[in-house]
């Protein structure tokens, strides 16, 4: 296929008014059509309902139903299995262009259904413009990208293999077989599309359970992908229970791999029943783990203070701190540290409370479980350290009931307390002092995650330090430590944060697909 060079799409500007009539006049078509909307399971390409059903509540107005999905039994879970292996059989035979194309199609789609995709996510799961925007670019840029990547691995031999007298010598890049992706409601469109997207384009058929919260969101981009002419079976929509389809699913002998974005806690514990073999299984289950992050921003004398508060804020309150990329700790040398924690205060201090659709900067957290969890560590906060700013989960706003919690700000915290420690994926904030850039440093690398992390620093040899001894699969220097771009900085973390399988990098499509050399003597 002819294509242009990868680039990633370019964002919407919201300060130009026609951008936020366009946005808000998409607002109202999806009120107007997919609000109330029903999505059932897929299965070997046939819409089949449930019994029981899960239901979507926007988390700005909880008396607002967003929609219904099928909720799948685990007898569903077993027929999307034997479908997809059904359809692995042919699917495995199309050549990586064909399967590319596919791809490509169904970025065209969402590319002219982008501001619908982002209107539904406002709704949904409260994002607001500019955060719905980046992440539905980010969905294209995935297309887009393992695409491409699937291009690069056409035909037989398509790795390098050195010449060898008298023999030919060929590595084929073989499809794994069917395995299920579970993915995340905090990047509803973009994980939920990328994780099935790329092993699907290597040759495997994906078993798709989106998040409780957002099957919506992910229903609508099941359709894009089957108008784009995914076949049969290649792609099985199964919105459930993780706890029941995901745990059937994740354990079954059947099941070859598993791509899983979420909790450290679930991803533990996916990572060691799918290490147990089962009886009639064949194959060591492949699992790729997205975890959780304890990111950490350091701030050093040297730095530019107008940047590095920008960076703070940006990296600490987008989406409501919702992204294991969220910066949860700020790090400030003495030096600087009241300069740095007054501004920082004062800028999250004028953020604006609302909901996803009036663009609000801070909107309700997910669910009632992220809100009373988040609430749980403010009422440990003041323990911890000192309040500087919030502390409140006022559970409505404007008059409306919802996952509301005040963006919160803790100073003087200890390396060791829990706030330094555990993930609360919410709008909070652990600040600590550090004697100097040395121990800035130390206290950065003192959580068992490893996923983004930022220095702002003017000292070059400090930033030559950090590159080297900061212990993340993303780091930043004099910016903000979340919004990855496909292709640009491929992401993703180790330590407990993941297998560091870095989505949206050259090397992602390897991790859905096995190798095998094929020597002939001639
Ligand atoms: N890729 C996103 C970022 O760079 C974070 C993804 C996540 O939160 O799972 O901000």
């Amino acid at each position: 296929i002819k294509v242009q060079d990868y680039r990633p799409q370019a964002f919407t500007d919201f300060s130009q008014p026609e951008n936020v009539a366009a946005y808000q006049a998409a607002l109202q078509k999806v009120r107007a059509e997919l609000l109330g909307k029903h999505y059932p399971l897929v299965i070997d390409g046939e819409r089949v309902d449930t019994a029981e059903r899960l239901t979507s509540l926007n988390p700005c107005d909880t008396s607002e139903v967003v929609g219904t999905t099928a909720r799948a039994t685990v007898e569903d879970a077993q027929r999307a299995l034997d479908g997809a292996w059904k359809a692995f059989e042919s699917w495995k035979k199309w050549d990586m262009d064909a399967r590319a194309r596919i791809l490509l199609k169904a970025s065209a789609i969402l590319k002219r259904r982008r501001l619908e995709a982002c209107a539904l996510m406002s709704i949904e799961v409260g994002k607001n413009y500019a955060e719905a925007d980046v992440e539905v670019a980010e969905a294209i840029d995935f297309l887009e990208y393992y695409a491409r990547s699937a291009m690069k691995y056409a035909g037989f031999g398509s790795a390098e293999t050195t010449w060898y007298e008298g023999e030919e010598n060929g590595l084929m890049f073989l499809p794994l077989g069917v395995g299920v992706s579970i993915s995340p409601w905090n990047f509803p469109c973009a994980i939920f599309l990328g994780m099935l997207a790329a092993p699907i384009v290597a040759g495997n058929c994906v078993i798709a359970k989106p998040a409780e919260d957002s099957g919506l969101i992910a229903g609508f981009v099941v359709d894009v992908l089957l108008e784009a002419g995914l076949p049969a079976g290649v792609l099985q929509f199964l919105p459930g229970i993780g706890a029941e389809v995901g745990e059937f699913l994740t354990t079954h002998p059947k099941t070859r791999f598993i791509t899983f974005t979420g909790s450290r806690a679930v991803g533990l514990h996916i990572n060691e029943v799918a290490a147990k073999v089962q009886p009639g299984q064949k194959w060591i289950k492949k699992v790729v783990l997205e975890l959780g992050g304890k990111d950490a921003m350091i701030v050093d004398e040297t730095a530019d203070l107008d940047v590095a508060v920008t960076a703070a804020v940006q990296g600490a309150f987008g989406f409501n701190g919702q992204k294991c990329s969220a910066m949860s700790r700020l790090i400030v040398v003495d030096e600087v540290y009241g300069a740095v924690v007054n501004a920082f205060v004062e800028r999250a201090q004028a953020l604006k409370m609302g909901t996803g659709e009036e663009n609000a900067n801070i909107t309700g957290v997910v669910n009632e479980m992220s809100f009373k969890k988040i609430s749980g560590y403010l009422e440990l906060g003041p323990q911890e350290g000192k309040l500087l700013l919030g502390g409140q989960a006022p559970g409505e706003c404007g008059g409306k009931k919802g996952y509301y919690i005040q963006p919160t700000i803790f100073g003087d915290v200890d390396q060791g307390a829990r706030i330094a420690q555990e993930e609360i994926f919410g709008p909070v904030v652990a600040v600590f002092r550090a004697r100097d850039w040395n121990h800035a440093l130390e206290i950065a690398n003192s959580t068992e995650y490893g996923l983004t992390g930022g220095v702002c620093s003017n000292r070059r040899e400090r930033l030559e330090q950090a590159r080297n001894e900061f212990e993340v699969g993303n780091l930043y220097f004099n910016r903000k430590i979340t919004g990855a771009i496909v292709g640009v900085q491929p992401f993703g973390g180790y330590n407990m944060s993941g297998t560091d399988s870095k989505a949206g990098g050259p090397d992602y499509l390897a991790n859905f697909m096995q190798l095998k050399t094929v020597t002939e003597r001639w």
